[in-house]
């Protein structure tokens, strides 16, 4: 079994999503008392957070970087990153290590093609939303990518940073998702895709008016397949 190097704690409630999965696999795939191999290294989400909003990336990917490296010398065999909003970096990142970065949205891409999905709705925080490095993956794997209006990507990014990433979960904000899927269906979506690994706290395939496809859950499910040598299915 391979070791897997996580980088979480962005935030914390939804690196114990990725820990929780990845274990559950493990458990339902060898069974009796196989448990996954993890190296994890979790980060103080506020000292991120202060980065991002300073514009600070570059910063930031050396952190993530140097983590990386530690993880990599640790004896990670394979490093993920718990959080779709830090892989704006993914480049500085791999150029930190010599063993592979399993990109989040690569892992997703793979779950999308395996149900036919071809135009999807994607949610996750302002930086995933209007930058282009989630969407730009997506769109040359041959997806079409809505996002929400502007006034709508403030509200999802309210609701992610002040209420998810400290585990509050409310009805006002379940709503609002929800108006939100209902327009992405109105034009023709047929997925929506959770950029963002909080989301599912919230959002999920029970809940949603559209298929939900969680990219921690897809991410952390792919890594646990991937340390064992299964295929994905
Ligand atoms: N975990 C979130 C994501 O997947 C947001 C937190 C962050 O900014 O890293 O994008």
């Amino acid at each position: 079994m391979k070791t897997i190097g996580i980088i979480g704690g962005m935030s914390y409630e939804s690196t114990t999503i990725y820990y929780n999965t990845i274990n559950q696999v493990i458990k339902d795939k060898l069974g009796g008392l196989n448990s996954a191999k993890i190296l994890l290294q979790s980060v103080n989400f506020a000292e991120i957070e202060k980065l991002q909003k300073e514009n600070k990336w570059q910063e930031s990917g050396e952190i993530l970087g140097s983590i990386a490296k530690k993880l990599e010398n640790a004896g990670a065999d394979f490093i993920i990153l718990a959080t779709n909003t830090m892989h704006k970096v993914a480049n500085i990142i791999q150029n930190f290590i010599n063993i592979e970065f399993f990109h989040i949205t690569d892992a997703t891409i793979k779950a999308l093609n395996l149900k036919n999905i071809k135009k999807i709705g994607l949610l996750g925080t302002k930086y995933s939303l209007k930058d282009d490095f989630l969407k730009d993956k997506f769109k040359q794997n041959g997806f079409e990518v809505i996002i929400p209006n502007d006034d709508d990507i403030n509200l999802i990014n309210d609701i992610i940073f002040k209420e998810l990433c400290v585990g509050k979960i409310s009805k006002k904000s379940y709503e609002i998702y929800i108006k939100i899927i209902e327009n992405f269906k109105s034009k023709g979506v047929q997925a929506i895709v959770l950029g963002c690994t909080e989301i599912g706290l919230l959002i999920n395939e029970k809940n949603s008016p559209l298929p939900v496809f969680d990219t921690a859950i897809i991410h952390a499910k792919f890594s646990a397949l991937k340390s064992i040598g299964e295929k994905f299915e």
